[in-house]
């Protein structure tokens, strides 16, 4: 049977007044009012262990939302056999049967389980409303249904067949396990990967980040409740090398699928280098990393859309999206005008406590994040060669709030043009009219990545020479739009460059590398 094409979640209303708001207010309530235990899951079976940390929201520290228990070497070597046992049956079950379980996770998730997603991600990942809406909810069901049926077009993917033949490629799940390690900035890449994984017929150890654990913990409730076999993902937060070490140094390590830093993924590139002759096979390697990501204006852009663009690429879930603009180009010409419209929305930005539905912006992750964002703000402030010219203040006192900052550089190669910073600051550098091309040239080479980038211009000559010059500096690539906020089966999202594999998350080409075709010759 085939899973015919989804159609893509409409998101819900939380204006006031609306059943949404006062659904996922009360949820917000409930939640916040108990602590949860969050246990391994391996094998099915919650595993407890003597090592744990307190899980609390990032926009009110002092608010505990529970407490994590941590892997170390014996439960992930406890994971690996439970996913191998897992595979036994897994693997040879049809896979109508395998997507049916994640396509009625999905129906549960856009149905009854909906805030309680929701607004697990807006208190464990400091979201509001609308962010948490669009990807815990929408994108993740989205990537739940859309990989389904891209399953139905890998397996009808069918070689030609001359008489006396039948020719036939079979689809199989990789041998072994694979690992899943996920990023704390989105409910629906955290479960994505594991699942996207295991609809292949895989099994997978899942290293969520412990950053975002709230929310992640409820989804795998989620999926066992939806009946996925035990064993199937095995849910094992941890530190990187307590859970890292043993699953890369396992002979029946198959693949990884990664969204993180990029010194982490080379790091795990290189220890499955260390382990190669150990694997029984070439393990599957996908991973999107970061980005420095661009919005790049012509003079003829229209001057209140860019402003729009800016203030919700760069700010938008407080800028820790890997497509969160961060540099930004703009024209002498029109600049006076852009500084003026952008400055007066960044300054009606609310940043607190999302649980207010009003805010646009909440805290940052944690401590570390906010120490390293806030560290680049003071050397700017510090630097001869670039001004802030809003916001630029932070407090972490009740939660991790950093202000909405800009940037304004007359050196394109200034650090905070060029380095990743996962936060709320947008730099920018005004150039002259007549160095548009030159101007181009710098943006397509200032940054090691290649993951997002938007331009603006209304002529499509100048539309075709900036897409031309920029060919290979994001692979997600916007006219006049903002470069965040990807919709499943619409724009595949991924990165070129040092951006990643640029396997498009949410894409058939993505179901496939988690797949292993045999391709079968039978003569009549
Ligand atoms: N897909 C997300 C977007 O388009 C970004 C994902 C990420 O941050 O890794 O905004």
């Amino acid at each position: 049977f085939n899973v015919p094409e989804p159609k893509n979640e409409p998101y819900l209303s939380y204006a006031p007044g609306t059943p949404g708001r006062s659904g996922l207010q009360a949820e917000l309530k409930r939640l916040s009012s108990e602590e949860v235990e969050i246990p391994l899951i391996i094998g099915g079976k919650e595993v407890r262990t003597n090592s744990t940390k307190p899980v609390v929201m990032p926009h009110n520290h002092g608010h505990k939302l529970g407490t994590l228990h941590l892997a170390n070497n014996k439960e992930v070597n406890m994971a690996i056999e439970a996913a191998l046992e897992a595979r036994k049956e897994w693997a040879a079950t049809p896979w109508q049967d395998r997507v049916a379980v994640f396509l009625k996770a999905a129906d549960m998730l856009t149905g009854n389980w909906r805030y309680t997603i929701n607004a697990a991600t807006m208190l464990g990942q400091s979201k509001t409303p609308q962010q948490a809406e669009i990807e815990a909810v929408g994108e993740l069901a989205d990537f739940l249904r859309f990989n389904a049926h891209y399953l139905t077009g890998v397996m009808s993917d069918q070689p030609y067949s001359p008489d006396g033949m039948w020719n036939r490629v079979e689809y199989r799940p990789l041998e072994g396990f694979l690992f899943a390690v996920t990023p704390f900035n989105f409910t629906a890449i955290a479960v994505n990967l594991p699942t996207s994984m295991a609809m292949c017929g895989n099994v997978v150890v899942w290293k969520p980040a412990t950053s975002s654990i709230y929310s992640n913990f409820f989804m795998m409730k989620l999926l066992q409740e939806a009946g996925l076999p035990d064993g199937v993902i095995n849910f094992v937060p941890g530190s990187g090398p307590d859970v890292g070490d043993p699953v890369m140094e396992s002979p029946q390590f198959a693949g990884l699928q990664f969204t993180g830093s990029e010194g982490t993924f080379n790091h795990l590139w290189k220890k499955t280098a260390e382990n190669l002759d150990k694997y029984h096979s070439y393990p599957r390697i996908v991973g999107e990393t970061g980005g420095k990501d661009f919005i790049f204006a012509h003079n003829s852009a229209d001057v209140k859309e860019l402003a729009v663009a800016a203030l919700r690429g760069a700010y938008e879930y407080q800028g820790q999206k890997c497509s969160a603009a961060s540099r930004m180009y703009v024209p002498e010409s029109i600049w006076p005008e852009f500084k003026e419209t952008f400055l007066a929305e960044v300054a009606k930005i609310k940043t607190g406590d999302i649980s207010d539905f009003s805010t646009f912006m909440g805290a940052v992750i944690d401590k570390k994040a906010f120490d390293s964002i806030t560290g680049y703000i003071d050397f700017a402030s510090e630097a001869d060669d670039a001004e802030i010219i809003a916001g630029g203040s932070y407090d972490d006192s009740t939660g991790y709030f950093v202000e909405p900052t800009v940037i304004l550089t007359g050196n394109p190669h200034f650090k905070t043009m060029q380095e990743e910073i996962f936060g709320p600051v947008l730099t920018i550098y005004v150039y002259k009219d007549d160095d548009f091309e030159a101007t181009l040239d710098l943006c397509n080479k200032t940054s090691p990545y290649g993951l997002t980038g938007a331009i603006f211009a209304k002529n499509r000559y100048v539309i075709n020479q900036m897409s031309d010059a920029l060919q290979d500096a994001a692979g997600n690539f916007y006219i006049n739009d903002k470069p965040t906020a990807a919709v499943v089966n619409q724009q595949p999202f991924g990165g070129a460059r040092k951006s990643g594999t640029n396997d498009k998350a949410g894409s058939k080409q993505n179901m496939l590398r988690w797949l292993s075709a045999r391709a079968i010759k039978e003569t009549h």
